[in-house]
């Protein structure tokens, strides 16, 4: 049986992303060892990381004055190095989830700390507006997409103080203007590359305006001027990572996947719309994620929610567990998933609401 892969991350990638990593595993570039085992120093693996950071820029347009780094340690970690490198009195945050509030946390052992608006009230289902930010705060820091709610801020913000977002889970999902952002960071296991990679693009001219003592390892600084290989570099992600640019490149690039992410997103909202046994959990229709789509069982349908789990389960739908603290469904609809998946989801919605209605 098919299995169709909605997991939230580690996800979905692109076969020829698992194919060429797996065949680099065993001979990387014909040069008879493992991608493993060889130093990240060598010339073959110094072109892999500067056409990743390379494709990276090409597809995402970044312009003149940023710099991409391939960094360890998770978003997790950025939590921490943004207010460590970025804050030195006060900064702004939008709450729009657990991760928005793990990031704005951290942020609370560096300076002042302004919350500009919070949906955690209604369980984080929509995006706040019309919140006013602090002129005199160092940045601003959103979550475009919110990974385990299903809600996603849709546009560039424009805002007078530099702006921070994390790119997590829609990075290359749809077209950006990387210059409305002085930095954009996430965790590459949701739209990229297996777990271990963390990517950063951030304006240089942000840095170096803090006060205290940054850690040599924990200052964006030191990664730029080492292009990214200041210590040993997650070398197997950063080559999968390549691949999956290369896929992009190939399939169109950017614009190409977010006409093919609309497309699939649209198919599955339209049967919780419509399917009388299901129903949505983001509030506004113009919060709704294209990446993380999440839906419960309707008024008088609650009891089926297990079985639902299972039925689907059992026709190859993996991953749809919806997270803990929201309950229901998720699938996570990232780039490498395609089409027949969602339809395929679909008709099980359809196979189910049959036998229950
Ligand atoms: C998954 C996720 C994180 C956490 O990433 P790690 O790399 O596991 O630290 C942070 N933010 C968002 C939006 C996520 O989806």
């Amino acid at each position: 049986m098919k299995k169709h892969n909605f997991y939230a991350g580690p996800s979905i990638l692109p076969d020829y992303t698992i194919k060429n990593t797996a065949e680099a595993l065993i001979n990387f570039y014909g040069t008879g060892l493992s991608l493993m085992e060889v130093s990240h120093r060598d010339k073959e693996f110094i072109e892999v990381n500067d056409e990743a950071q390379r494709l990276f820029k090409e597809l995402l347009n970044i312009p003149e004055g940023y710099h991409v780094l391939f960094l360890g340690g998770g978003a997790s970690l950025q939590f921490a190095m943004i207010p460590f490198n970025l804050l030195n009195k006060k900064a702004a945050y939008l709450n729009t989830g657990v991760w928005a509030s793990k990031a704005l946390k951290e942020a609370k052992g560096f300076g002042e700390v302004v919350e500009v608006a919070s949906s955690k009230d209604a369980n984080y289902n929509y995006i706040p507006t019309n919140f006013a930010i602090p002129a005199d705060a160092d940045y601003l820091h959103i979550t475009t997409n919110n990974t385990i709610y299903g809600t996603e801020i849709h546009t560039d913000m424009t805002v007078d103080i530099p702006l921070v977002a994390d790119m997590s889970s829609d990075i290359f999902s749809r077209p950006i203007d990387v210059s409305k952002y002085a930095m954009i960071y996430g965790g590459a296991q949701k739209n990229l590359a297996p777990a271990g990679l963390t990517f950063v693009i951030v304006r240089e001219d942000i840095l170096g305006k803090v006060d205290r003592y940054i850690p040599t390892m924990l200052d964006y600084r030191t990664h730029i001027k080492e292009g990214s290989m200041f210590n040993t570099p997650p070398v197997v992600p950063i080559f999968a990572a390549l691949q999956t640019l290369k896929w992009l490149e190939n399939n169109g690039g950017i614009e190409a996947m977010y006409q093919k992410n609309l497309e699939k997103a649209a198919v599955l909202y339209h049967e919780i719309d419509t399917n009388p046994i299901f129903k949505g959990t983001v509030a506004n229709e113009k919060d709704r994620s294209l990446m993380n789509i999440c839906w419960v069982m309707a008024e008088g349908y609650e009891q089926y929610e297990k079985e639902f789990l299972t039925f689907a389960t059992e026709r190859g739908m993996i991953g749809i567990k919806g997270h803990r603290s929201v309950g229901g469904f998720r699938a996570s609809t990232y780039n490498a998933l395609p089409k027949e998946s969602v339809e395929a989801l679909v008709a099980v919605m359809q196979e189910f609401k049959a036998l229950k209605l």
